[in-house]
């Protein structure tokens, strides 16, 4: 149910495409990068330019390749879509950029993941629509310099952090993409249900949008389980006591945390005397990647108060003891 796109079945990815929106009237939430971004590709369109290249960082789920989508169906261009691990060498870029027309989008995932030698190479591709290629290797070894047609790189990434400067700097347009709100995601649980034909309630549909992390990948991952929940035990329609009993038994709980999440703060808090901790500590204490917590869980527990990082390690708040229903060791002596 994480934000991961990796373990899906062909229906389901069948599914996810089906609800992706196609234009930014389709998009909902993030209205600040939204409008600002109308207004970068108008621009770029009157102006017959290629867009300024886009950076977009967030936690996963949140729409970054969905609006990279957008951005190109905008512009009326093709977009291109690979990720920062796939590319492995300069001539796995270099064939992706030669094929490039004119004003198209170039989508590179995860791009903090790049091969240094390859990233260094899209400098200049970037910067003035050049590219080297080596040709031949050895004494004849010589390098022929490429013109490249105009195109928009947008670059995705979880962790604009461990961006290096020069990459960053060769980005016109920074956007970040932030948790949305139930309010927001309950608009987008009823959109899916619309366009997958799924009676849903009001009330159904608000309590799935509450418990999924802020993450519209997630609300809709949790609305096709509860869909079978409602086709199993109810009469079709997804409706509040339904949404409860498919989040209970997928263990969501009320406050939308799901298992993982708990048994991090659970962790912390009896393992760790409530923290401060290290994030590495506390990975092995679960069974789960250092990275993995601190792109995916973390933020959100974060973002929620249950967690806080200090400069010694990870702490519980006081909201986490209240969740777990654990009383503060310095307190129960009081
Ligand atoms: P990211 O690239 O940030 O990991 P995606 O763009 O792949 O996220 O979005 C995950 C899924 O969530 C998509 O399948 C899309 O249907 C849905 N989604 C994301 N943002 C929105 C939104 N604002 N409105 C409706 N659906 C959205």
């Amino acid at each position: 149910l994480k934000g991961n796109k990796e373990n899906l079945s062909s229906v389901e990815k069948e599914i996810e495409r089906a609800l992706r929106p196609l234009s930014f009237d389709d998009f909902t939430g993030q209205d600040k990068v939204l409008e600002n971004l109308k207004i970068f590709v108008t621009a770029a369109k009157q102006r017959e330019e290629a867009l300024d290249h886009v950076l977009l960082h967030g936690p996963p789920g949140l729409g970054k390749t969905t609006l990279s989508n957008i951005v190109a169906n905008e512009l009326e261009a093709n977009i291109k879509i690979t990720s920062g691990p796939v590319l492995d060498k300069p001539s796995d870029l270099a064939g992706l950029l030669t094929n490039l027309q004119p004003f198209d989008v170039l989508f590179i995932d995860e791009i903090h993941r790049l091969n240094p030698i390859v990233e260094e190479y899209l400098y200049s591709a970037m910067e003035d629509y050049k590219i080297d290629i080596l040709l031949d290797s050895g004494p004849n070894a010589r390098s022929v310099q490429i013109s490249l047609n105009p195109f928009t790189l947008i670059g995705a990434t979880t962790r604009a952090g461990l961006l290096t400067a020069p990459l960053r700097a060769r980005f016109g347009i920074n956007a970040r993409l932030e948790y949305y709100d139930a309010k927001l995601l309950t608009t987008i649980v009823q959109r899916s249900c619309h366009i997958l034909d799924m009676p849903i309630d009001d009330a159904g549909a608000f309590e799935i949008a509450r418990r999924s992390r802020g993450t519209p990948r997630i609300a809709n991952n949790l609305l096709r389980r509860t869909r079978d929940f409602a086709q199993v035990k109810g009469n079709g329609r997804i409706t509040v006591d339904i949404a409860e009993m498919a989040l209970s038994a997928l263990d969501v709980d009320q406050n939308g945390l799901d298992e993982m999440d708990n048994r991090i703060l659970s962790t912390i808090i009896e393992k760790f005397k409530g923290g401060p901790v290290g994030l590495s500590t506390i990975a092995t204490a679960c069974g789960e990647e250092a990275e993995t917590i601190e792109e995916v869980y973390e933020p959100f527990l974060i973002q929620e108060g249950f967690l806080k990082r200090t400069s010694r390690g990870r702490e519980a708040t006081e909201k986490a003891y209240v969740h777990l229903g654990i009383v503060p060791k310095y307190r129960a002596g009081e």
